[in-house]
């Protein structure tokens, strides 16, 4: 059954005398509105309120409770693989952001479709070049408009009611190897959007404002100087080049600010979270050293003029991907008997930051994995005292965290209750290597990027039996208060309420309440997929509902770094469900985990030389399609798909863009000799991974 979706949406209209879509007209979401904590019956902004602690101080479903939990409603997303975001509740109405950017708005209650708008990511790109990922974290919602942000670089706002567009602008040009998986942030009057792209390309990071109402552009702040015999574009970009040496702007730089963009409204200042250097490479990119600000730091901005106000920086001279971008939690913390404006962070580099928001000062810091790259934080001068030898001064150097992150983009919640963060935590160590590359000549290519130093052999931190963990952490005390260990990593963000409880999906696709005080498992359902997105929950006509995206994303999905889990592409169905204690509904049930299994046809003469070469053209592809052609669920599993057994048919999917509208991207510079090299790399990678290998050596 197909029903036109502006069809459906009148008839909803005509004949519902309670509408969610009239009632959203009379709702005003204004920077009051998603400042306000005592709200329950909304979930307006990314992070719940501008204070992006995700608490609720809902209490109907709790501690006590919550083992009666049950699936209220669902929705299927046949379209959909890679599912990241955070839906937002305005006045009954659940929005969210799927694959491909397509933006859905559906009944809270029943979960039916009102609309549904495709901004036609593909088609925007045509036959351009391009990077990135086909997944986004986020909307946002202000004076009747929904704020997305797509991968290809616009920035549109829709009318609330009917998915309509209003206006629509690029944030870059399409020439750039950039893409943006991030929300856009609004606030007074104005929507705030940066981007990602240090790994694919010449790089460098900026946040641009636009005014809400009409989309012009307000104001723009770059995270990195450009070259000085430009002139820079303010005091900030002077004050930040005399940490760089050498011609880094020839590198770009970096610095992306891809997600983190938190708006203060108690001190009215907004702080942008900065992306690693591009290259990550130090040596490479500022050869005689430096701190190279603003790289992995917290950037303070008057949000009016996007004028520079403070920073602190986590990681000076960043040479590991440790960058910043993870999300600020703004709480009001009590400290040996005074009140602070407290913000707090988690970023890649394993440590857990207090920053006094007034000021920028930096309160307290400590590791919250093993950290073998600094031993700790000097609060004195608020710099790392780092290992010798972490920076792979000889070559290479064996460091964790990882450039996954002790702490990703996997929101952490603050419940004030409990006085607690509830932090997603991934656990290893791995090896950087930069043997073998030149710092003078080495040059990153546009789409195809680089990073400058290598990073391999993936392992646990030293000395854990675990990958990852769910810490319930003490910002005052700065230490763990109960860890669950899980023997997954790349799990989901956190939601935390007043019913003494924290949600958290799993990448092995459990979905768990844990008692918010001694991290007791309460409640568990088995969704059959990983989890990647993170709960939210509001109440409608006195119901609490707890809601989350299901479908594994995100970058570790898409690179198949959490492998053999078995989630599918195209196996399993993604959706979106809503928990509550009054539901009766059961979903239908997924497959089991299923492993494709990769096509060896014997006549195959693989040519080892072109295998080479194909692996080399390969590196954008493992970002959907997986290291290794392994995929991770995010895309099919290359291996295992007869298209590239077929020269026509590859041919029609890489150069024509036969998929553009799946999110599989056309690669029109692509050469016979390219799609040749490639065929034959997908298919050395099948042999090596095939059942019958030892057989045909
Ligand atoms: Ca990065």
């Amino acid at each position: 059954m197909k029903i036109s979706v502006p069809l459906f949406a009148t008839a909803l209209l005509l004949l519902s005398h309670w509408s969610p879509s009239l009632q959203a007209a009379n709702r005003v979401v204004d920077d009051r509105a998603i400042a306000d904590e005592t709200n329950t019956s909304e979930w307006l902004a990314y992070g719940r309120t501008h204070s992006e602690q995700r608490f609720s101080p809902l209490a109907q479903i709790n501690a006590d409770n919550v083992h009666q939990l049950k699936v209220d409603w669902f929705l299927d997303l046949p379209r959909d693989s890679a599912l990241v975001a955070t839906p937002l509740l305005v006045d009954g109405i659940l929005y969210f952001v799927g694959q491909v950017n397509v933006i859905r708005a559906v009944d809270a209650t029943t979960g039916s479709l009102l609309w549904e708008h495709d901004p036609q990511v593909g088609k925007e790109v045509g036959q351009r070049p391009k990077a990135g990922w086909f997944h986004n974290r986020g909307l946002s919602f202000y004076k009747g408009k929904v704020f997305a942000a797509t991968w290809d670089g616009r920035l549109i706002a829709l009318d609330a009611k009917t998915g309509r567009r209003i206006w629509s602008t690029r944030t870059f040009g399409l020439d750039q190897p950039l893409y943006i998986t991030g929300a856009p942030k609004a606030f007074k009057d104005k929507v705030v959007i940066g981007n990602g792209g240090t790994e694919h390309g010449p790089s460098r990071g900026f946040v641009t404002a636009y005014h809400a109402d009409t989309g012009k552009e307000a104001w723009k702040f770059h995270i990195v100087p450009g070259n000085p015999a430009d002139g820079f574009e303010n005091a900030a970009m002077e004050m930040a080049a005399k940490t760089w040496t050498g011609e880094w702007w020839k590198h770009g730089g970096g610095g992306n600010p891809w997600h983190g963009l938190t708006y203060d409204p108690d001190l009215d200042t907004l702080y942008i979270g900065t992306g690693n250097g591009s290259p990550w490479n130090r040596k490479v990119r500022s050869p005689e050293g430096g701190d190279n600000l603003f790289l992995s730091s917290i950037v303070a901005l008057d949000p009016d003029t996007g004028a520079y106000r403070w920073h602190y920086q986590t990681t000076p001279g960043e040479s590991w991907d440790f960058n910043s971008n993870m999300d600020m939690v703004l709480a009001d913390l009590t400290l040996n008997g005074k009140p602070v404006k407290g913000l707090l962070h988690a970023p890649k580099n394993g440590f857990f930051y207090v920053i006094d928001r007034t000021t920028g000062k930096l309160i307290s810091a400590e590791p919250f994995v093993k950290t073998t790259w600094a031993t700790h934080i000097d609060l004195s001068t608020g710099r790392p005292i780092e290992v010798p030898g972490a920076r792979y001064e000889s070559g290479s150097a064996r460091v964790s965290p990882t450039p996954a992150g002790a702490h990703n983009w996997h929101a952490m919640s603050f419940n004030p209750i409990t006085g607690l963060v509830y932090l997603p935590t991934i656990h290893s160590s791995v090896t950087y290597s930069d043997r073998g590359i030149d710092p003078r000549s080495w040059r990153s290519v546009p789409f195809q990027g680089g990073m400058a130093v290598s990073s391999s052999r993936y392992g646990l931190e030293t000395g854990k039996a675990y990958p990852a963990s769910l810490q319930a952490w003490d910002p005052v005390a700065q230490k763990p208060v109960w860890v669950v260990p899980q023997d997954n990593n790349w799990n989901a963000g956190t939601l935390t309420t007043g019913g003494h409880l924290v949600f958290q999906g799993h990448a092995n696709g459990n979905f768990v309440a844990y008692d918010a005080r001694d991290g007791q498992e309460r409640w568990k359902i088995d969704l059959g997929l990983g989890i990647s997105a993170p709960a939210i929950t509001y109440q409608i006509k006195g119901r609490q509902y707890v809601t989350l995206l299901v479908g594994f994303g995100g970058s570790a999905a898409g690179m198949g770094g959490s492998g053999g889990l078995g989630w599918s592409y195209g196996i399993h169905t993604r959706r979106l469900v809503a928990f509550s204690l009054e539901g009766n509904q059961t979903l239908p049930s997924q497959p089991p985990p299923f492993f494709p299994q990769p096509l060896d046809p014997p006549a195959f003469k693989i040519d080892q030389r072109l295998a080479k070469i194909g692996s080399g053209l390969y590196g954008l592809c493992g970002y959907c399609h997986g290291g290794g052609v392994v995929a991770g669920g995010m895309a099919p599993d290359l291996r295992a798909s007869p298209i590239p057994l077929v020269d026509a048919l590859f041919e029609q999917v890489m150069r024509k863009g036969s998929r553009v509208h799946r999110g599989m991207p056309a690669f029109a510079a692509f050469t016979d000799h390219h799609l040749k090299a490639l065929q034959h790399y997908i298919r050395s990678q099948a042999r090596r991974t095939a059942p019958s290998e030892t057989s045909r050596q």
